[in-house]
């Protein structure tokens, strides 16, 4: 089911919206519009439905987090792939070029994940915000104009960037990734929605301790609740606006109860000093191997021993903020 439209709520005592951000926020930048320039995560989305994309070989990728890793890494096993259907070398057609404003000490993706975009050929230009798309007369992207970036936060961790306007950069390309961001999409509240009133941008306005927008019984959870964040955040919040809903229908508060037990299972055994034991680095194949055969992966009781780790953590995490 799309939502199209809100429908008056006469007919349902409560509803609760949980459509995510799934869509890719733009920079506003001149000859952004046009085509050569696709969101990041609507590349994802034509990747996993499988539908063709019009991409060409010189690929800048705009952003320094996970996503941005996810859209760069995920071209380049497209662009793997197609190679080896077509017996080219991979060096001669894949040109992918990851350009952070941060850093790399600063960049918000997974230490992971930048060593192994890096062993993948995911070229990467660090301390550089894009200023303009270029574009030739045809209207076709040529390139993307940078300036050095000198300082992304300022004291207080805001966001503040402060650039060198004399240091400037042209990197050529003929299609551009944004992977700076994700919105909601809510074009659906204009019609029959309207009492359901904007923050900022494409955000709504949102009580955050019930969950609540500004109109009576309609309730948010997941990333349109809270912004962008982890899939056990999105659960949490969903958890957190069927407690509102409860209460908003009945008056009365559902108390959540929090049970700390310890429960040993006698199949599972743990090493002395566990916890205190240090993340193992998972192995790897060879980044040739991954491109090529991105499904396959390698583990081994080490590996099994981190992921065992993590989701140790994970699950604190969600138990503790719910
Ligand atoms: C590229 C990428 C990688 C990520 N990787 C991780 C990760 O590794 N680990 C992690 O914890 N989190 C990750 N996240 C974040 C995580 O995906 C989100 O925090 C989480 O999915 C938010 O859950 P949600 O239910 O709010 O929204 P979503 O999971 O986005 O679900 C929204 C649902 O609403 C539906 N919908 C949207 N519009 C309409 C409409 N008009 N009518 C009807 N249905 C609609 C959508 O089809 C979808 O089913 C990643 C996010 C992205 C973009």
């Amino acid at each position: 089911m799309k939502i199209l439209h809100l429908p008056s709520f006469a007919r349902f005592a409560a509803v609760i919206i949980a459509v995510g951000a799934k869509s890719s926020r733009g920079l506003g930048l001149t000859g952004e519009s046009g085509t050569g320039v696709i969101g990041g995560v609507d590349l994802l989305r034509a990747v996993s439905l499988g539908e063709d994309l019009e991409m060409g070989r010189e690929i800048v990728v705009i952003g320094g987090g996970n996503v941005a890793y996810d859209v760069a890494r995920s071209v380049v096993r497209q662009i793997a792939f197609e190679t080896a259907r077509t017996a080219a070398r991979l060096s001669e057609t894949a040109n992918v070029h990851l350009v952070s404003l941060e850093g790399e000490e600063e960049m918000p993706a997974d230490t992971i994940e930048i060593v192994e975009g890096d062993e993948e050929g995911i070229r990467r230009s660090n301390g550089w915000g894009p200023t303009e798309v270029v574009r030739s007369e045809k209207g076709e992207v040529t390139g993307v104009a940078f300036r050095k970036c000198l300082r992304v936060y300022d004291d207080e961790r805001k966001f503040s960037p402060i650039y060198d306007d004399n240091e400037k950069r042209i990197i050529p390309c003929d299609t551009v990734l944004l992977a700076v961001g994700q919105a909601p999409a809510l074009s659906f509240l204009e019609d029959g929605g309207q009492d359901v009133e904007r923050m900022r941008g494409d955000w709504l306005k949102v009580d955050p301790l019930s969950l609540q927008t500004t109109a009576k019984g309609v309730f948010v959870a997941g990333d349109l609740a809270h912004g962008t964040r982890l899939l056990i955040d999105a659960v949490a919040s969903g958890k957190a606006a069927a407690r509102s809903v409860y209460r908003y229908l009945t008056g009365e508060t559902l108390e959540h109860e929090l049970v700390k037990t310890h429960v040993v299972l006698d199949r599972y055994r743990r090493e002395r000093g566990y916890e205190s034991i240090r993340r193992v680095e998972v192995p790897t194949i060879e980044p040739s191997e991954r491109l090529e055969h991105p499904e396959t992966s390698s583990r081994s009781g080490m590996a099994r021993r981190s992921d065992a780790r993590s989701i140790t953590l994970l699950g604190l995490r969600g138990y503790t903020g719910f």
